[in-house]
C-alpha cells in the first residue's frame, strides 16, 4: 500500500472512530501530537540545509532574484483570486441570510502588519536566534546569504557545501522516517476533531461550512489546475496526486507551517522540483501565502454582513480583497490564526467583531479546509516556478507523482 493511501486510510478511520467514540476520542489526541511535534522538529534544520544546498547547486545568484520576484507575484495573484472566489460563493449561496444567531462576546480587533515592519524584520540580527526561535523568513535570508557566499568563494567553500549536502540528506531520511508515523498521527488528530464536534454545533452553520468547502475545492480545481495547465503546460492530476500526503497532513493538523517538511518532500520526491526552488518557494509560501485563509475571510465577511443585514457596496468588496490579502500574508501558519486576522477585514468594513464568536465555535472545521488550500497553493506555485526555471524534472513529475 503506498504511503498516501495509508495516510488517507488513517484520515477516514480516525474520523469514523471520532464519530463513534465522541468526546472520549480525545484520548487518541496524544498520538497526533507526537506526530506533529516530530514533523515540527524537522522544520528549521530541513529548511536551512535544503536552501543552502539548493542555492549552491544553482550557482547563479541572479536566478534567485528572478525566482523571488515570480514567487511573490504568483502568491499575490492567487491570493486575490481566492478571496474573489470566496466572495462570489458567499454572494451566490447566501449562507447568512435568514439565520438567527445571537452573539455578544466582545472580540478585539487586530492590526494589519505594516509593510515596512515586514521588510525590516527580514534581516536577522543574530542568525542563531532566528534558528532557535524558528523565524522562517529570517532563516531564509541567512541561508540565501550563506549559499551565495559559499558559491562566491568557490573551492574554499567546498567542505562546508559537502557538510550541508550530507546534513540535508540526513534530514530527508529523517522526514521519510517521521512520515512513516503519518497514518497514525493523522488517525489520532482526526479522531479528536470528529469526536469533539457534535452535530448540534455544526448543523446551524452547515451552510457556511459547505460554502467554504465548495469554494476551496473550486479554487484548487479551477484556479490551480488552470494555471498549471495554462502557464506550465503541466498535467494537474499529477500535481494533485503528488500533493496528497501534504494535503492530508495539512487537513488533519490545521497547520501549514507544521506541514512544511511534508510539502518539501512531496515537491522534491513526487513532483521532481529541485532543492533550490522547493527549499525557497515552499518556506516563503508557508509563511506568507495563505489562499485558503483569504478565501475563508471573503466568505465569512459576506456571511456576517448577511447575518447582520448589512449591505456591502462595491467599495466594501474591493476593501475586503485588499485587506484580506494583507491579513492573509500576516497570518501565521498555525491552527486558528486566520480567525484572529479576520478581525482586520471585519473592522475595515465596519462589521461587528462580536459576530466572530459565531464562527469561532466551528473554526477548526473551516481551518482544516483552508490550511489544505494554503498548502496546495504553495505546492502549485513551487511546481510552476520549477517548470519555468527548468528546475522541474519532468520525468519524475509525469511518472512518479503517485509515490
Ligand atoms: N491554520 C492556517 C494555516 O496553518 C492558518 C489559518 O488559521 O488560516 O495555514
Amino acid at each position: 500500500m503506498p504511503l498516501w493511501a495509508k495516510i488517507l486510510a488513517g484520515l477516514i478511520l480516525g474520523a469514523l472512530t471520532g464519530v463513534l467514540l465522541g468526546e472520549q476520542a480525545s484520548v487518541l489526541k496524544p498520538i497526533g501530537d507526537i506526530f506533529i511535534s516530530a514533523i515540527k522538529m524537522l522544520i528549521v534544520p530541513l529548511v536551512f540545509s535544503t536552501l543552502v544546498v539548493g542555492i549552491t547547486a544553482m550557482r547563479d545568484p541572479k536566478k534567485m532574484g528572478r525566482i523571488g520576484g515570480k514567487t511573490i507575484a504568483l502568491y499575490l495573484i492567487t491570493t486575490a483570486f481566492a478571496i474573489a472566489i470566496g466572495l462570489l460563493a458567499a454572494w451566490l449561496f447566501q449562507p447568512g441570510t435568514g439565520l438567527d444567531l445571537s452573539f455578544d462576546a466582545p472580540v478585539e480587533a487586530k492590526e494589519a502588519p505594516s509593510l515596512v515592519d515586514i521588510l525590516v524584520n527580514l534581516v536577522p540580527q543574530n542568525p542563531i536566534d532566528a534558528l532557535s526561535s524558528g523565524n522562517i523568513l529570517q532563516i531564509i535570508v541567512f541561508a540565501i546569504a550563506l549559499g551565495v557566499s559559499l558559491t562566491l568563494i568557490g573551492e574554499k567553500g567546498e567542505p562546508v557545501v559537502r557538510l550541508f549536502e550530507s546534513f540535508a540528506e540526513a534530514m530527508y531520511k529523517l522526514t521519510e522516517l517521521v512520515m512513516a508515523l503519518a497514518p497514525f498521527g493523522v488517525f489520532g488528530l482526526m479522531a479528536f476533531v470528529a469526536g469533539s464536534y457534535g452535530l448540534d454545533v455544526l448543523l446551524p452553520l452547515i451552510k457556511v461550512i459547505g460554502v467554504v468547502y465548495l469554494a476551496c475545492v473550486v479554487h484548487v480545481l479551477v484556479v490551480y489546475s488552470g494555471l498549471l495547465r495554462l502557464l506550465g503546460g503541466l498535467n494537474p492530476v499529477r500535481y494533485l496526486r503528488g500533493s496528497l500526503d501534504a494535503l492530508v497532513v495539512a487537513y488533519s493538523s490545521a497547520s501549514s507551517s507544521g506541514t512544511l517538511p511534508v510539502s518539501i518532500r512531496c515537491a522534491q520526491k513526487n513532483m521532481g522540483v529541485s532543492e533550490g526552488v522547493a527549499g525557497f518557494v515552499l518556506p516563503v509560501g508557508a509563511t506568507i501565502n495563505m489562499d485558503g485563509t483569504a478565501l475563508y475571510q471573503g466568505v465569512v465577511a459576506v456571511f456576517v454582513a448577511q447575518l447582520t443585514g448589512t449591505e456591502l457596496s462595491m467599495t466594501d468588496y474591493g476593501m475586503i480583497i485588499l485587506t484580506g490579502t494583507l491579513a492573509s500574508i500576516g497570518t501565521a501558519g498555525v491552527p486558528g490564526a486566520g480567525l484572529i486576522m479576520l478581525s482586520i477585514v471585519m473592522s475595515q468594513i465596519g462589521l461587528p467583531l462580536e459576530a466572530l464568536a459565531v464562527v469561532a465555535g466551528i473554526d477548526r472545521i473551516l481551518d482544516m479546509a483552508r490550511t489544505s488550500v494554503n498548502v496546495a497553493g504553495d505546492l502549485m506555485v513551487t511546481t510552476l516556478i520549477g517548470k519555468s526555471e527548468n528546475e522541474l524534472d519532468l520525468e519524475t513529475y509525469n511518472q512518479k507523482a503517485t509515490a
